[in-house]
């Protein structure tokens, strides 16, 4: 039996992006928009986005227990930006100040547009703990990793700054490693 496909959740943000990263490298993949579809896929990305509107379509479409219940079984899930602020289990600002409810899948604390106004986007050199290896991040209002737990793993830095973080199969990133660095001067 062939592998089950990548699961790209799509309900906002960036996810047409991680399908074409996911072309790039040969990787199958399909949209996930109902819970029914996390039975055909073999881990899930959480894109980039707004984590406001990423929280209320979550809980519109049913997906929240569905994507506890996935991670739960060990199901690996990446989420990048917006992604990691949907895993983390706080956001540093009171809830209901910002409408994100985060679903707590990875022990960190996260302060979303962490990076500042000014420099709300930028590529940063990047560590890549994994490979041991230095590659060129894209931030894009990224969030900003202020805590993280001691089953915590720390995977990727920027200047010191944890930007990478793993839990068991759980991974965040504050960068977006789907595009590439010329996509900030297309924007
Ligand atoms: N600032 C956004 C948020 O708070 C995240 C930005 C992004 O995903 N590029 O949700």
């Amino acid at each position: 039996m062939s592998e089950l496909p990548v699961g790209v959740l799509a309900l906002q943000g960036d996810f047409e992006l991680h399908e074409q990263a996911l072309d790039r490298q040969g990787v199958g993949h399909v949209r996930v928009r109902r819970p029914g579809e996390l039975e055909g896929v073999r881990s899930l990305i959480i894109p980039g986005g707004e984590s406001t509107t990423m929280t209320r379509l979550i809980d519109k479409v049913g997906l929240r227990q569905p994507i506890l219940d996935f991670a739960g079984a060990g199901k690996p899930i990446l989420g990048t930006c917006a992604g990691l602020i949907m895993l983390a289990t706080r956001i540093e600002e009171e809830e209901g100040l910002h409408g994100v409810r985060p679903l707590g899948l990875l022990d960190v604390v996260v302060r979303r547009n962490g990076y500042g106004t000014q420099v709300d986007s930028f590529v940063g050199d990047i560590l890549d703990l994994d490979r041991g290896e230095t590659a060129q991040g894209v931030f894009i209002r990224a969030p900003m990793i202020l805590e993280v737990g001691d089953e915590v793993e720390v995977v990727a830095t920027f200047m010191d700054k944890m930007v990478g973080v793993r839990q068991r199969s759980v991974t965040g990133l504050a960068y977006h490693p789907e595009v590439g660095t010329e996509y900030l001067s297309n924007t």
